[in-house]
């Protein structure tokens, strides 16, 4: 999830992009303070900024610059080079050095680096002049905020002199220190919008939202309204997993984002064109679309797998589902929660349903799709990729639109296959979410007699040795007699969980040293 807001100086851009960062659980990039710490360092290095010769040293100081931010009580503090700049990147001399620095190509294209770099790995709220147009033009979310310069003027000399005009609608200031900063303002909008790098732009798709009249919970009410992921981060107060909201010094370390080519198509708003029969369709058309508007050679491919695996299966572990008809109800989604012990586990479901003509899209892990083989194979059996440990709103997203048409989802809550009752299984509770968004059922579902088949270290899988899932009753959302959405969640989460615990044990008991 990546939110852009652009927009002039003292338009209120950093403020709102502080609540929204707080309210969804998202990192806050301010990219403002990071044209502001090359230009400190170059100030500190004795450089005239505004003397074009010295460009190609302030370049090399911004390419070395490590810039870097903490989340603190009373708001965010910046480090360059380990070095605490908080206060001193917005005193006046900075407010003027930065113009000439950010309009430097060279200095741009390397914050641009270290921008990309911070959201790779997690959902941002990023804040600047170029961030819907250059660094993220495939935003999930873009706002213009523009307020007229008074009003900016008033914000900014009531921050100088230790007060908040978002808090305090009557706050006032000094006029000579109002008139100073408006012109600096004036200044400084000229400047970022007439420079021939990356001017001060609205994208073409942004949402404008003048702040003047409005106060900052309006502006971010109006920005959280725009994107249905960003209002059920909301909803969540966080992200749907353990990923934490404000990073510490800004690191890039693991995947935790999805594909830039995975970002870029799923939006909700992305209009689905028809798939091509016979031309290549991407990985994110398979995700996006319906499995009954695969190609023909897709579905033929896919009906061979299931009867090939299904025969297989089915003789070597004989498998039968007691409460099949639960799991499918033609023409509504239904989102299915099993317990995870085998690779086996999501076959006998996935087939079960075919079987009354009904989709099965099995959520998997990202990790999976690890050449190009094992995408094009997971995408062409209707798998949507998740990238777990984040708030991946593209899977959200799809996973909706799936159970909104009909499709059933098929997750495994415990992430990992579970070999053991000792090992301790964390829940992703993203199910829960994917479910009340679409307002569509939760069915859980056990599996026993499939943990053992392959033991620790054997490479051959122990065959002929008999399989049993089980059914439970669906769980609506209304059944849960239960107030507010994250209530609901949250309920849904550990109802579904506990059912499919049920079911397990019901399944053990029932056939004897089954697990
Ligand atoms: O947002 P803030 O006022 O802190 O930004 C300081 C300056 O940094 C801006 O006036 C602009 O020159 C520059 N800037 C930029 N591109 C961004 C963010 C800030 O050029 N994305």
């Amino acid at each position: 999830m990546i939110v852009a807001i652009d927009g002039p100086a003292g338009s209120g851009k950093s403020t709102v992009a502080k609540a929204i960062a707080k309210r969804c659980g998202l990192t806050l990039l301010d990219t403002g303070a990071m044209y502001r710490s090359c230009a400190l360092l170059g100030v500190q290095a004795g450089l005239d900024v505004y003397d074009p010769a010295n460009a190609d040293a302030i370049v090399a100081i911004a390419r070395a610059a490590e810039i870097s931010f903490e989340q603190r009580d009373e708001g965010q503090g910046v480090f360059a080079n380990r070095q605490d700049v908080t206060a001193q990147i917005r005193t006046p001399e900075i407010d003027i050095a930065v113009s000439p620095v950010s309009a430097i190509a060279g200095v741009r294209e390397a914050m641009v680096a270290q921008q990309r770099a911070i959201a790779e790995n997690c959902n941002v709220v990023a804040e600047g002049r170029d961030i819907g147009t250059v660094v993220f033009p495939n935003a999930d979310v873009k706002v213009f905020l523009t307020a007229d310069p008074q009003a900016r003027a008033l914000r900014r000399a009531v921050q100088r002199a230790g007060g908040d005009a978002a808090k305090d609608k009557d706050a006032t200031a000094d006029q000579a220190s109002i008139d100073e900063i408006l012109a600096d303002i004036k200044r400084r909008d000229e400047y970022d919008s007439t420079r021939e790098v990356a001017p001060l732009k609205p994208a073409e798709d942004a949402v404008h939202i003048d702040s003047s009249m409005l106060s900052i919970d309006e502006v971010v009410e109006k920005i959280l309204s725009l994107d249905e992921g960003l209002k059920a981060l909301d909803a969540q107060n966080g992200p749907l997993d353990a990923t934490s909201g404000i990073e510490g010094p800004a690191k890039p370390s693991g995947r935790a984002r999805p594909a830039k080519a995975e970002r870029n198509a799923g939006k909700e708003e992305r209009t689905l064109e028809r798939m091509r029969p016979f031309a290549r369709n991407s990985f994110d058309d398979y995700y996006d679309h319906p499995m009954s508007d695969y190609p023909l050679f897709a579905k033929a491919f896919y009906a061979f797998v299931i009867i090939v695996v299904g025969v297989v299966t089915k003789l070597l572990w004989p498998w039968s589902v007691e409460g099949v008809d639960k799991l499918a109800d033609k023409g509504k989604g239904r989102m299915i929660v099993m317990n995870h012990v085998s690779a086996l586990d999501p076959i006998p479901v996935v087939i079960s349903c075919w079987m009354r003509g009904i989709s099965v899209r099995p959520i998997f892990k990202s990790e999976f799709n690890l050449n190009t083989l094992t995408t094009w194979f997971f995408s062409r059996v209707g798998g949507i990729p998740v990238n777990r440990g984040t708030a991946d709103m593209k899977a959200v997203r799809r996973a909706k639109a799936a159970l909104e048409r009909g499709e059933n989802i098929l997750i495994f809550p415990e992430g990992t296959r579970i070999k053991s009752d000792d090992e301790p299984a964390k829940i992703h509770g993203g199910f829960a979410l994917m479910a009340q968004l679409a307002k569509a059922p939760v069915v859980p579902v056990a599996i026993v007699g499939a943990r053992d088949l392959r033991p620790k270290g054997a490479f051959i899988p122990r065959l002929f040795k008999r399989v049993y899932i089980k059914a439970g009753d669906a769980i609506s959302f209304d059944s849960l007699n239960i107030k507010g959405k994250k209530q609901q969640v949250r309920a849904m989460e550990e109802l579904a969980m506990k059912k499919v615990a049920e079911l397990r044990d019901h399944l053990r008991a029932k056939y004897p040293g089954k697990m």
